[in-house]
């Protein structure tokens, strides 16, 4: 769709519950970025003059601003591009501080950000073995295959801190306990969770932890690595020395300054309750799609969940179907993880939950904003619950004609 076609169908107007695909940039961070888009365009390490120094402080308060949500300090924080960079940076960097150490534990429901990573790191000239950790049928990671999984060569520890899929949190700080008694860093994937539930990047006592700045109201093309022992993580890009030698690049001052913002303004959502806010209204609609669709059920129901994600199987239609058929009604969920929408592959998230494939293939995600609220909520389950019960109807008037 042109832009000139999508202007005439702003998302205000649509039910977008798309949340964790990507989220609108807030108009605030719009605002705060604007001046670093054009007068204010200077180099943030060109401190011998007022432009650059006037960067160099509006990247310092970014830093600041992110740490402060996450409980960091700001020299903790590298800025760069978003969520994929910050796993790959994650476990690179966590590798190359200790090459003789060849085992690498992830689970089987990781983002592609951190799989094919770890995929990279199995291959020559690293030769990684790697241990990827099964879920339970909620999608939580099985702690106590952990503590069986750890070998004596076992560098790194990856696992995601909410998942993408179904919005399943992990039990991260007992992850922490099993890694600080082995001598294993640990990262997690925290770019689903940051701004939807707090992240304290002390308690949850990680070494890596990755941001995307996308996902909670900042613009696409930024995000963080928090790195908390310099010494157990080395720098994957270096060139000019930038972001005090962690990341090389001329930073994106503008686009970490929306960041900062947006860390700022989920700091608010979350002190003020926003996450119990959220919480209702997914309650609203599950309970509204239980009354109005027969025999559907919501993955990791026994699991602690984001507040603002629902993964739902309708058993019996195709997802993607019902997403376009929702589409077309300015309505805006996903069939499974975005990155794999286009393709028809049963997701190995769900897959590792024990779904079948054709429990899979009928799964949607429901993510909302933080200004959900319960009218929405009720109106996309009644618009859902019409949309499948018209494709159950269509199969089986499908399978009467054959059958005729
Ligand atoms: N990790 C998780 C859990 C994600 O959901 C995503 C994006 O969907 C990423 C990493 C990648 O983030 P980005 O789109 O900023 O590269």
């Amino acid at each position: 769709m042109s832009a000139l076609k999508m202007s005439a169908l702003p998302y205000r107007q649509m039910i977008y519950a798309d949340y964790n695909s990507t989220a609108p940039v807030l108009k605030s961070v719009a605002e705060v970025m604007q001046p670093y888009l054009a007068e204010c365009f200077g180099n943030p390490a060109a401190d011998y003059c007022r432009l650059g120094v006037v960067a160099r402080d509006a990247l310092e308060e970014a830093r600041l601003n992110l740490a402060r949500l996450l409980s960091a300090n700001g020299e903790e924080v590298v800025f760069l591009s978003g969520g994929t960079e910050s796993c790959f940076h994650a476990l690179m960097g966590a590798y190359l501080a200790r090459p003789e150490k060849k085992h690498i534990i992830t689970s089987a429901v990781e983002h592609a950000a951190v799989l094919r990573t770890v995929e990279l790191l199995e291959r020559p000239p690293f030769n990684c073995q790697v241990t990827y950790l099964a879920v339970d049928r909620h999608g939580v990671v099985c702690l106590d295959e952990l503590a069986k999984a750890i070998l004596p060569k076992t560098g790194i520890v990856s696992i995601m801190l909410a998942n993408n899929e179904t919005g399943v949190v992990m039990p991260i700080a007992r992850i922490a306990e099993v890694c600080r008694q082995s001598d294993i860093v640990l990262h997690t994937d925290a770019v689903q969770a940051v701004g939807k539930m707090p992240v304290n990047f002390r308690e949850l006592d990680v070494d890596l932890l990755s941001v995307s700045g996308h996902k909670f109201g900042a613009p696409k093309g930024i995000g963080a690595l928090l790195v908390r022992d310099a010494a157990l993580w080395r720098p994957v890009v270096v060139g000019g020395g930038q972001e005090n030698g962690r990341r090389g690049g001329t930073p994106a001052v503008a686009l970490a300054v929306g960041l900062g913002q947006a860390a700022v303004k989920a700091d608010v959502f979350l002190r003020e309750n926003g996450e119990e806010k959220s919480s209702s209204v997914i309650e609203a609609f599950e309970s509204c799609l239980r009354k109005e669709i027969s025999g559907c059920f919501i993955n990791g129901s026994g699991a602690t969940r984001l507040s603002n994600t629902s993964s739902v199987v309708f058993g019996n239609i195709i997802a993607k179907q019902l997403v376009e058929n929702l589409s077309s009604r300015n309505i805006v969920i996903s069939a499974g993880a975005a990155c794999s929408a286009a393709k028809l592959d049963p997701s190995h998230v769900l897959r590792a939950m024990g779904l079948s494939d054709m429990e899979c293939m009928s799964t949607a995600r429901i993510s909302f904003g933080p200004n959900a609220t319960l009218d929405e909520a009720v109106s996309l389950a009644k618009a859902l619950a019409e949309e499948v019960n018209a494709l159950r109807n269509a199969a089986k008037d499908e399978v009467s004609r054959r059958l005729c």
